[in-house]
């Protein structure tokens, strides 16, 4: 398994009131593997992928991704973790509006212990071509991905991904999907993805579904369809 988490809850108090954002959360994901995580907006889709992530902490139960313990991890081991075992990928990119294509994929090949080449990873999302235009000068598909390439260069074991397509049309989002799936089968990574489409559930080996803080439904699919 890759990734597995045991009875994890969390709550956000903020004032007066409290959230039960993760409520006894058992999951386990195995090596290698595209899963949809899907539910309504507050289902606490971000609090799961933020908590695997260790951005947030978990408040009760034990996380553990490719042999990382995060329960017993110290906030500096915390980050060494999401340095070398994890990329993450935004609805909105994230990009650095004054570096080039290549200096904001640079900023991940320096993170890395063992980052991939350059142009390898440029020409996989196939963006070699552009790699001096600027962020503005791209369209949407193109930023994200470059964001794909900056994650892809540290040669992560999982990449977590918040909406990726949910600020690209529906063309374009099938061909980050698609970008997505050869990035599992070429270099082995478990891809998790968050969603408010259901269609991306179709293209994913395990379905999770949530609903006020807890898993619902979870299932594989004998036969994962292409984006495309
Ligand atoms: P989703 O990603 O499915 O939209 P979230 O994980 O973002 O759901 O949120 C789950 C619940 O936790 C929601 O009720 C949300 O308001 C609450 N929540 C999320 N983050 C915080 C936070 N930092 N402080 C307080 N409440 C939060
Ligand atoms: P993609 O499918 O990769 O998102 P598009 O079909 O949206 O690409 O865009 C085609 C071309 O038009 C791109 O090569 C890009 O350079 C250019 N383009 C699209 N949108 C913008 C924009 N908002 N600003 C500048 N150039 C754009």
């Amino acid at each position: 398994m890759s990734i597995v988490l045991s009875n994890v809850n969390k709550i956000y108090q903020s004032g007066e009131v409290t959230v039960h954002a993760l409520k006894n959360t058992s999951i386990e994901i195995a090596d290698k593997q595209i899963v949809a995580i899907l539910g309504p907006s507050g289902s606490g889709k971000s609090t799961l992928l933020n908590v695997i992530g260790g951005i947030d902490r978990h408040d009760e139960g034990e996380i553990t991704v490719h042999d990382n313990k995060l329960t017993k991890m110290k906030d500096k081991e915390l980050t060494e973790y999401r340095r070398h075992t994890l990329g993450f990928i935004f609805q909105q990119y994230n990009l650095m509006p004054t570096l080039t294509v290549e200096e904001n994929v640079e900023v991940g090949r320096e993170l890395s212990q063992n980052p991939l080449k350059m142009k390898d990873t440029l020409e996989k999302v196939g963006m070699w071509d552009k790699k001096d235009k600027f962020p503005y000068q791209l369209s949407g598909g193109e930023q994200q991905r470059v964001a794909i390439a900056r994650a892809l260069i540290k040669n992560p074991r999982v990449l977590l991904c918040d909406e990726p397509t949910g600020a690209l049309d529906e063309e374009t989002g099938k061909k980050i999907l698609s970008l997505l799936k050869y990035v599992n089968e070429a270099y082995g990574t478990t891809v998790c993805i968050i969603t408010h489409n259901n269609g991306i559930g179709e293209m994913a080996h395990k379905v999770v579904r949530m609903k006020s803080g807890e898993i619902i439904e979870h299932y594989y699919n004998e036969k994962p369809v292409d984006p495309e």
